[in-house]
């Protein structure tokens, strides 16, 4: 059973709670479900936080959930969920989860006599057609309903696991998230090596929660993820990169890259990870990167991924490309050429989708261009749509020191100067 706190001792502010995830929960309870506010949203409450998404957590089916409301709609194959959309918000809706290793034969608290028979012939049937694992036991499917507090204990890390409701502005606590919470502790629920099989990509949410809460990793939790990591290459690309992407635009880039490599987690993320965090402390290229990521992330402004990628992946194709410069290409066929061999390393890995690879190709393909300035191309390139995008991407180029400062400022003179101005700028040339 779980422990039960009010408000005077968890002391959420309602206030923070987005007035829509309450709209779920009361339209829910008031159809006879029980519903709650759960797991990032309610951790983030707990420490005081604005969350940025809220997840309802219910009994109802998602297509029970789907009937009470007027936008919704049920999202995901792996993990079924319902989106229940308001103007631009949208709270996710999740049904109850029974666990993994839910048990086939009688379970020990028996249910009575009649109802056994029937109970687990549907559960039987249901984990056949909606639970699957593969042979490195990750969990591929996992739409088996169940009970409260195996949804719960399902759940990753004991901070997680709690659950609120609005109504009665109680949390239920099942795994004593509120001791780590205060401890300010990261820890597994269940047997953490299990628990990354069924899942690996909770190695690097483990990380990035240490690294973004300021928390410490329980050591049970933390020791089997050196000897597990080989497990992420099993994670298919396209949850890697929502996972790295997460990390990376977490406010916390820098500290969430400096763990995974503790972690011994780097390998095959990012090929370039091991380059970047060998380097001597200091100005470079990626840290200033990371750190003006970080920097706008924080203060809430609006962070261009295809502009973070093309950060992390520059020094790889400039090396690449000085190798086939070596080997008698052009300049900018070389160019060319590298970025074509890095995005498609990075696309098999990592699968950087589409929109973004297309804007780290134009930012890379712009700064020969930039840094040239000849004849009248600058009035061209300064109209070009990714043109902010180049320019910022310059800037941190000259101030890592790779590039003349001096370029860097005649662009900025450039851009900030009158039609008379530019003329003479233009006169100056590159
Ligand atoms: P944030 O949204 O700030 O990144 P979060 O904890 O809300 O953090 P989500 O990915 O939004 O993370 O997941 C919501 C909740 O679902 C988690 O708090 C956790 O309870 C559960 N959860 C998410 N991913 C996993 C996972 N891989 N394994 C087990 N439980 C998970
Ligand atoms: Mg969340």
């Amino acid at each position: 059973a779980p422990v039960i706190l009010s408000s005077d001792i968890h002391g959420i502010d309602p206030a923070l709670i987005s007035r829509n995830a309450v709209r779920v929960t009361d339209t829910l309870q008031q159809a006879g479900y029980r519903a709650f506010i759960v797991g990032g949203a309610v951790r983030d409450l707990l420490l005081g936080i604005a969350p940025k998404d809220f997840d309802v957590a219910t009994d109802a089916t998602p297509e029970e959930v789907q009937r009470l409301f007027r936008r919704a709609r049920l999202i995901g194959r792996r993990f079924q969920i319902v989106h229940v959309q308001f103007g631009q918000e949208i709270i996710e809706v999740s049904t109850f989860r029974a666990l993994m290793d839910a048990p086939k034969e009688a379970p020990k608290e028996a249910p009575p006599a009649a109802a056994a028979p029937a109970r687990r012939l549907r559960r039987d049937e249901l984990d056949r057609r909606t639970h699957a694992v593969d042979a490195s036991g990750r969990v591929l499917r996992d739409n088996v309903w169940g009970e409260q507090h195996e949804d719960a204990t399902r759940r990753d890390f004991t901070i997680n696991a709690m659950y609120y409701d609005p109504a009665t502005q109680t949390v239920l606590d099942y795994h004593n998230g509120m001791a780590d919470m205060r401890a300010r502790v990261l820890r597994m629920i269940g047997d953490p090596v299990t628990r990354y099989r069924e899942d690996p990509v909770r190695m690097l949410r483990v990380v990035r929660f240490a690294a973004k809460l300021g928390f410490e990793i329980d050591d049970a939790t933390r020791d089997p993820i050196q000897p597990l990591a080989d497990l992420i290459h099993n994670v298919p690309a396209a949850r890697l990169f929502d996972e790295m992407l997460k990390l990376l635009l977490s406010g916390h880039a820098l500290a969430c890259l400096k763990q995974l490599r503790k972690q011994g987690l780097h390998h095959g993320l990012l090929p370039l990870l091991d380059v970047v965090l060998e380097q001597p402390h200091g100005e470079s290229f990626i840290t200033l990167a990371l750190n003006s990521t970080d920097a706008r992330v924080r203060a809430g402004k609006p962070v261009s991924p295809g502009f973070l990628f093309a950060t992390l992946l520059w020094h790889d194709v400039q090396q690449r490309a000085q190798q086939f410069e070596a080997n008698g290409e052009y300049p900018v066929p070389a160019l060319h050429h590298a970025m074509d061999d890095v995005l498609d390393m990075q696309t098999e890995k990592l699968a950087i989708h589409k929109r973004f690879s297309a804007d780290m190709r134009e930012i890379w393909g712009l700064q020969a261009r930039l840094e040239k300035r000849s004849g009248r191309t600058p009035l061209k390139l300064i109209e070009h749509q990714r043109f902010r995008a180049g320019y910022d991407f310059l800037l941190l180029r000259c101030e890592s020191g790779e590039l003349d400062p001096a370029i860097g400022a005649w662009w900025g003179a450039f851009i900030e100067g009158s039609p008379g101005e530019r003329e003479e700028l233009l006169s100056q040339g590159g």
